[in-house]
This record gives structure tokens, sequence and C-alpha cells, in this order.
């Protein structure tokens, strides 16, 4: 048994890490008298795109919330369809669906889990005739790391199609040396307390260097209010409050610093299963990988998560049932030619190790010492099958 439980995700552990500073914010927000929408917000949004690298950056209630206002900032609603995947958080298909537009559920490629460019390319040139036009292609950066933007982008501009970017894994990461959630016409990031930045509750943001959409998108995310009471669109509530506004100023300059602790432990349980079969994260060529999952694969994960538990190491499933498997999206949720069968192998054989810049050396070296003693390990499985350890 280890002496050390590590749980899979610890958002405590980055409250205390910035406690003087979240502690601060909050005592500043109760004392304004603004709770929402207000002077914290506007300097949020300026520091955000500042550090994304976009001319504008709109905060509202959720990432959830922001691929929405995207896509009704856009006009791609009803009669449109929206291509992304299956193998993601349920959110992103949860979002197009609420702007009343027709998911396309694409296939991933194995070695990265992103978006399949290859069956990218055959449902642009041959859309499927039996649903509306395809009005945007929503990307997801997946665990941390970029999909094959060079493919995907090119794809996009070729047909005429917008790219969006799903961020809410991927603050920080970059991709040929430029930071995702500026490539597209405009990216949505969350702020949920576990991504790699989170506040103390629900949060997210649109970036975009499209003025016109985010003055848009501004207006959506309170009722389309141009003119307070007055509706000039029908608009929604998605605004984000002061206090949350507050904790991410006070967290924003630490994700850097986040990041690379993410990807020197990273580095840690790369090197513990260096040998053996189970699968480490692949690194995309140019991209920076921000592991906001660190994600393993072996036919037997099941076995391996039930090992870990039994040493106070807690493990995670990102994702277990495809979003086109599950009950919400039977008969709403159309596929591609691949049919999603990578995506439902893949769901089997995942597993998300426990990383986060809270995560202390000795429970970093907890978790490599496990991996270690692991990959040396035959499964009962295997066992019977008179094969050879991990
Ligand atoms: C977390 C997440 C979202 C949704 O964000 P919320 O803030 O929880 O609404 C969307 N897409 C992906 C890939 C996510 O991980």
């Amino acid at each position: 048994m280890a002496s050390v439980f590590v749980p899979q995700a610890n958002p405590r552990a980055s409250y205390h890490a910035h406690k003087q500073a979240i502690d601060e914010a909050i005592a500043r927000v109760l004392a304004s008298g603004s709770y929402i929408l207000g002077e914290e917000a506007k300097n949020f949004e300026h520091e955000y795109a500042r550090w994304v690298g976009t001319r504008r950056a709109v905060a509202c209630a959720s990432g959830t919330d922001a691929i929405a206002l995207i896509l009704r900032g856009l006009n791609i609603g009803a009669n449109s369809t929206v291509v992304t995947v299956s193998h993601t958080a349920v959110a992103t298909v949860a979002a197009v669906q609420m702007a009343g537009a027709t998911p396309l559920l694409l296939d991933i490629e194995s070695a990265t889990y992103t978006m399949s460019p290859d069956e990218l390319a055959s449902v642009l040139a041959q859309p499927p005739r039996h649903l509306p036009e395809i009005r945007a292609v929503l990307a997801v950066h997946l665990y941390g790391q970029a999909c094959d933007l060079t493919r995907i982008l090119s794809i996009c501009n070729a047909h005429g199609v917008s790219l969006i970017e799903d961020c809410a894994q991927a603050h920080g990461a970059s991709f040929d040396g430029q930071k995702l959630g500026t490539f597209g016409r405009a990216a949505a990031f969350s702020f949920y307390p576990t991504k790699n930045l989170g506040a103390l509750g629900d949060a997210g943001a649109v970036t975009t260097n499209d003025d016109q959409l985010a003055d848009r998108i501004a207006l959506l995310r309170q009722y389309g209010w141009r003119d307070r009471y007055v509706s000039a669109e029908p608009g929604v509530n998605s605004r984000l409050d002061e206090l949350q506004a507050g904790v991410l100023r006070a967290k924003l300059p630490h994700v850097n610093d986040d990041n690379r602790r993410r990807q020197a432990i990273a580095a840690v349980y790369d090197a513990a299963l260096e040998s053996g079969t189970i699968l480490r994260p692949v690194r995309r060529q140019g991209a920076v990988h921000v592991f906001h999952q660190y994600v393993v694969r072996s036919p037997e994960r099941d076995w391996i998560q039930a090992w870990l538990q039994e040493r106070g190491i807690a493990s995670g499933i990102h994702y277990p049932v495809p979003v086109h498997q599950q009950p919400a999206f039977h008969g709403s949720a159309h596929l591609g030619p691949l049919q999603c069968r990578e995506t439902e192998r893949v769901c089997r054989s995942i597993l998300s190790i426990p990383i986060y810049p809270e995560l202390t050396d000795q429970q970093t070296a907890s978790v490599s010492k496990a991996l270690r003693e692991l990959v040396s390990c035959s499964t009962p499985a295997q066992k019977r099958a008179g094969g050879g350890p991990l």
C-alpha cells in the first residue's frame, strides 16, 4: 500500500496553492458591491485576450455556453451541421445541440485521440445528403494537445467552412509556436475548477480576432441587450460573476508555470513507462502539450486501474462512453463514414493517471514507482495466456 493517497484531480490543492491572491481577490469583489460582469470581468477579458494572443476575449458562464454562443454568433443553428468528434466531453456536442445545429461526429486518430483529418476531408468533399449544410468544424484539442491543425485548417479553408476550436483542455498549449485559441474564427475555453486554468465555480470565455463577432457574443450572453433592459435580438443569460473573474485574474499569471509542472510530471511518468507495453501519450510534431490529462493505453486497463487503486492512486477514464453511444444522443448524433470505430475501441483501453501542478514530489514519486512496478507485472489474463509482463 502506498503511504500517500493520490486523488485523480485536486481543485482544493489548487486553491491552497494560490490562496493569498484568491482570498484578496474575493475580498476585493465582496467590498466592491458589484457582483456580475463588472470591472473584474472586463479586466479578465483584457488580460486573457492578451495571454492567448487574440484581439478579444468575451467571458461567459461556462465552456459549454462559450461554444453555443460562438455558434449563435455565427448564425449557425437550425439548418446547419457542425462537424466534431464523439471522443470528447459531452459538453462539446451538447453545445452544438443547444445552438440548434445538427452534430456530425467523426472518428479520431488512434495515436493522438483527436479528429481524423482524413475523415474530415471525406465528409467535406462529400457531405451526407440527409443532413443540413455543414457550416463549421468544431475541433477539440483533447487532453491538452492540438489536433492536426495543419490539415484541418487547410481542409476547412478549401471548403469555406469555419473552424472553431474547443480549447477547454488546452489553455496555454500551442502548435507551430502559436497558442491554441488563435487558429479558428473563434475558440471556446472552460474554466471549470479542474481545468488548466480553473475558477472556483463555473466560468468560460470565447477568444477571437473578429471584433464584430466578439461584440455580438457580448450581447447574446446578456439577453441580447445593446442598451440595458432592451433586447436587440433574442439572447441568453450566460454572464460571468465577479468572484470567478477575480479568482481567474489571481490564477492567470501562474498558468505557464503550472503547465511546466504538468510537463515535468509527464516526463517522470514517461520514463517510468519506458519499457513494457503500456502506451504513453504521443506528442504531435510541432505541438506543445499541456497535459490536462496524462492518458495511457492498454488492453488491461481495468486491471491496471484496480491495481493502482489498491495502492492509493486514483485514475480516471476520459471518456468511458463515446457521445454517440450515450442514450441522450441516440438518433440525434450522426456519424461519418468511419462510424467511430476507433473511438469505440479507444474508450475501452484508455486511463488517465493523476497529473496536476499541485501533485507533490512525494506523490509524483509514488505514482512513478507504482508505474515502474506495473510494467513488470503480469495480469491474471496474461498469465493464463502464457504471456509476459505488461
Ligand atoms: C470541460 C469541457 C467543456 C465544457 O466546459 P464547461 O465549462 O464544463 O461547460 C467542453 N469541451 C471540453 C473538451 C471540455 O473538457
